[in-house]
């Protein structure tokens, strides 16, 4: 464990930070080896650096069916979404190995059961829907056909994508410690950051200290705009428009799951491990296609005690430059008409992007929509 460096900061999820980080134990070259797939290697790397604190390791039955049923691990305290290691048969013996698809080993756990699962029940209590159009769904259905849990001690972390927006737990609470930071947002992207999100992490922003802008980089939809282009487009988005001493921007290793409302509780409850007292949540948090209704992902946040969380959602409207203001502006707090306000569609924007045309600066800063411009280009 390691202590919580920041004393001012909110504590981490189940109260300490876990570290399942290790020393490579001998032998563990003779011990069965079983290849994860990229998101469970996403959870593997967050499990060893306390991103998942309390979970020390791949669920076990009893926390996955509380997890279901009633959002809660089995110790009563809140968890949306499993967290499991799929396999094929149980191992013979009671360690095994965990590698990538390359055979670079990272990890020993120590296996406490296999247990089988109903794919169809866990895609109906996690992602609303049994449709395998979903992507979420369509990944559940292709895993293999048992979970094995157990604790994890993980010897060799995965290679980060950006070395230097790797920052686990540990040091995003040192960081925020060190600015003298109590209160912290946390902001969730897999998007390029245009006016509108710019605007909400801003509005945010004036009612705490810092503010955590934290992407996710793992895995994603292909039709995503990609991670490079994506913290490129964050980088001059800093740079031009944010003060940098009331900024961290750093990557979130974890891969979508697309589960909408419970990945909205997730996604705070890992921000509270990163520091954060304070987590944005927009119209279809995490939400693909129509599964989702909007407000969903914010709503589900009344199904726990205030207490429960302790991290606060910051519930958003979309929001526009609205000409008549002459401001940035959302549904509750401008007065006026849409035809009064600045607003593209997703496939406009990447109409105009792929044209090598800069949106309006209404909608977007000319450094980001440059970077989208380039990134079309090749
Ligand atoms: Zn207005």
């Amino acid at each position: 464990m390691i202590a919580d460096i920041g004393t001012r900061l909110i504590a981490p999820h189940g109260g300490e930070l876990v570290d399942r980080s290790g020393d490579r134990p001998a032998k563990v070259d003779s011990l069965e080896v079983l290849t994860l797939t990229s998101r469970e290697l996403s959870d593997l790397d967050m499990l060893a650096c306390g991103g998942l604190s309390p979970l020390e390791g791949f669920m076990g039955r009893d926390d996955y069916e509380s997890v279901l049923e009633t959002m809660r691990l089995g110790s009563g305290l809140p968890w949306a979404l499993p967290v499991c290691l799929a396999v094929d048969a149980a191992p013979a013996g009671d360690r095994v190995a965990l590698a990538d698809e390359s055979g670079r080993l990272y990890a020993v756990v120590e296996v406490d059961e296999t247990y089988e699962y109903d794919k169809e029940r866990e895609a109906q209590q996690s992602f609303r829907t049994t449709d395998d159009a979903h992507p979420g769904v369509a990944r559940l259905y292709e895993q293999k056909p048992l979970y094995l849990a157990g604790r994890v001690t993980v010897f060799e972390r995965a290679t980060p994508t950006f070395p230097e927006l790797a920052k686990d737990p540990a040091e995003t609470r040192a960081e925020f410690a060190e600015r003298g930071w109590r209160r912290v947002v946390g902001f969730q992207t897999r998007n390029p950051i245009h006016r509108a999100h710019e605007y909400l992490t801003k509005v945010a922003l004036e009612t705490v200290d810092g503010l955590l802008i934290h992407p996710l980089v793992g895995d994603t939809k292909s039709d995503d705009v990609p991670a490079a282009t994506r913290v490129e487009c964050y980088r001059v988005l800093l740079d031009g428009y944010y003060p940098g001493d009331r900024v961290v921007l750093s990557a979130f290793p974890a891969a979508m799951r697309y589960a909408g409302p419970r990945e909205a509780i997730w996604h705070a409850i890992c921000r509270k491990n990163y520091g954060c007292s304070h987590f944005i949540v927009g119209r279809d948090h995490a939400g693909v296609g129509d599964y989702y209704g909007t407000y969903d992902a914010q709503l589900i946040f009344d199904e726990f005690e205030p207490h429960e969380l302790d991290i606060e959602p910051m519930f958003f409207e979309h929001s526009f430059w609205c000409r008549t203001c002459g401001s940035m502006a959302s549904a509750k707090t401008c007065p006026h008409d849409s035809a009064q306000h600045v607003f593209l569609s997703g496939t406009k924007v990447r109409e105009l992007l792929g044209a090598g045309e800069l949106p309006p600066e209404e909608f977007s800063r000319p450094e980001v929509a440059a970077v989208l411009i380039e990134a079309y280009r090749s």
